[in-house]
């Protein structure tokens, strides 16, 4: 069974690199952004405590963050294991996580903040087929248009400069503290993600089969 945590700031890959571990170890990804996003597109409960959160400009409070995560890991619809995404995102948190459930491993991907920052602010999306692009690292071929359907690209309205800021700042005032707290279980892997995708891949498998969790005393 393999049961990992992913984390990173905003922008450094995580998504890509879950689904990579999903795609070698036929793990689920539970990502806890796409169950927001369903709950809030299927008008659930959940989806309404949700959207009210975010409307305000608050995060979602712990205890719906909590039994969204509690509800998805009861499914265990998993044969060899999950990546969670998303979660845990500050120390209380952390703490649920801890009490309820194991993990055989914590992935960091360490990204520079201005990195991040450049990396997010260069993203576009096509408006008419939703494609994905990025000005650093996937360039439309003509500036501004999509290469597939020939839409405009423009910056997600979540992606302005000020929401980036407040994001990144949360992450490293709220989420990247919980790291310390990993690291004293031993369940850390920490990861150089300025590197290319599939380097950052092979450097968490590595890590993944090092006996180093079972450290010097057991
Ligand atoms: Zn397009």
């Amino acid at each position: 069974m393999h049961k990992y945590i992913i984390m990173g700031a905003q922008g450094c890959g995580k998504g890509t690199q879950a689904e990579l571990l999903v795609e070698a170890f036929d793990l689920v990804h539970i990502s806890v952004g796409d169950i927001f996003r369903w709950h809030i597109s299927n008008r659930t409960k959940l989806g309404a405590r949700v959207r009210r959160a975010v409307k305000d400009g608050e995060l979602v409070p712990d205890e719906t963050v909590e039994e969204i995560v509690r509800r998805r890991l009861e499914e265990h619809d998993w044969n060899y294991g999950f990546v969670l995404d998303g979660f845990p995102r500050n120390r209380p948190q952390a703490e649920f996580f801890l009490e309820s459930y194991d993990a055989d491993a914590v992935i960091n991907i360490e990204v520079p903040a201005d990195v991040v920052l450049r990396r997010l602010l260069s993203r576009r999306l096509c408006s008419q087929c939703g494609l994905d692009y990025n000005l650093i690292y996937h360039r439309p071929v003509n500036a501004g248009v999509c290469d597939v359907c020939g839409g405009e690209l423009i910056q997600r309205a979540d992606d302005t400069e000020k929401a980036i800021h407040a994001r990144l700042t949360d992450f490293y005032e709220k989420t990247r503290p919980i790291l310390d707290l990993f690291r004293e279980k031993r369940l850390m892997i920490d990861v150089d993600g300025t590197q290319p995708q599939d380097v950052v891949h092979a450097a968490i498998r590595q890590q993944l089969e090092e006996p180093r969790r079972s450290g010097v005393d057991n």
